[in-house]
């Protein structure tokens, strides 16, 4: 049967409908889904966990090459469906738990490394995005994840553009992030109104910040007032406590310009300045 067909039927003999609160858009073409599948490289060995399986269809293509895959979902109803569809799968793991309040070190062994694959709520995307990054990045090896296509052009972005910004100074700290292909509305069911596309982050630690707290301090401050002058920015959210005079001057050490903006330095600046005033 058709994936569309299928998915169709699990929604009307449940007698549900895909919940906007939830950012459901079910994915009903089994080309993306099995070129989704197919980016992480996933083996008899892997440990997958999905965020948000919804009714399955992603998932029955994870358990066919995973060892194990755990699977959040937040919705009674699909934890239902999900249930019946794969009764007879010994590697599955479903957990009706917000994927925000998870605490992934109760799910898995002390030394086990996850993939991450979802095709992501979109009202939620970045706090998923930094939660993981944040909390899970030591066990985490990929995450393969569906964005708004806006998203993941803030996901890879360079230095003096447009969607250069927090997120991605976030993601090239944990990983390298890119864009594996965009998906057509017609692929979701319903069909969201914004385009999307699948991104692959590989979780790699890349740079050498001396002080974690202070680098992200730093470029939350940068990047505060992003059209403002970087020094602007960071004196009048109180940087550290800074004088004007103070920050000119680390600037300044450091070869930037005294009227940069955040946008204009790269990852490797801003690891430079932070690993200065940490020093
Ligand atoms: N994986 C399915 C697919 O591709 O067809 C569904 C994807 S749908 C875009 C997002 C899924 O995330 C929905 O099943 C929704 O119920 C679930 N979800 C929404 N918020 C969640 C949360 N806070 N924690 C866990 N799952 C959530």
């Amino acid at each position: 049967m058709k994936v569309k067909e299928e998915t169709l039927r699990w929604l009307k003999s449940n007698d549900l409908r895909a919940k906007k609160k939830y950012g459901q858009n079910f994915l009903i073409d089994n080309d993306i889904l099995e070129d989704i599948a197919a980016i992480p490289n996933i083996s008899k060995e892997d440990t997958i966990v999905e965020i948000g399986p919804g009714l399955g269809n992603l998932t029955e293509k994870l358990i066919k090459k995973a060892k194990r895959v755990i699977a959040f979902e937040i919705d009674e109803d699909m934890i239902k469906v999900l249930e019946t569809r794969f009764a007879k799968e010994s590697n599955l793991e479903l957990v009706k738990k917000d994927i925000l309040k998870v605490d992934i070190k109760d799910h898995i062994k002390s030394n086990e490394k996850i993939k991450i694959v979802a095709n992501l709520p979109y009202y939620i995307t970045t706090p998923i995005l930094f939660k993981i990054l944040e909390e899970w990045s030591d066990c985490t090896e990929s995450m393969t994840v569906m964005v708004q296509k806006e998203v993941a052009e803030r996901m890879i972005s360079k230095s003096r553009s447009k969607d250069y910004g927090i997120l991605t100074v976030n993601i090239d700290y944990y990983g390298t992030a890119t864009k594996a292909f965009d998906v057509p509305n017609s692929a979701f069911l319903p069909q969201p109104n914004v385009t999307s596309s699948v991104t692959f982050i590989k979780i790699e630690k890349k740079h050498n910040v001396i002080n974690k707290e202070i680098f992200f301090k730093f470029v939350k401050a940068a990047f505060s007032k992003r059209r403002k002058k970087l020094t602007n920015s960071l004196e009048s959210t109180n940087f550290l406590g800074l004088t004007k005079e103070e920050i000119n001057k680390i600037l300044e050490s450091n070869g930037i310009k005294e009227n940069a903006r955040a946008e204009e330095l790269s990852v490797e600046e801003f690891v430079k300045v932070a690993n200065y005033i940490a020093k």
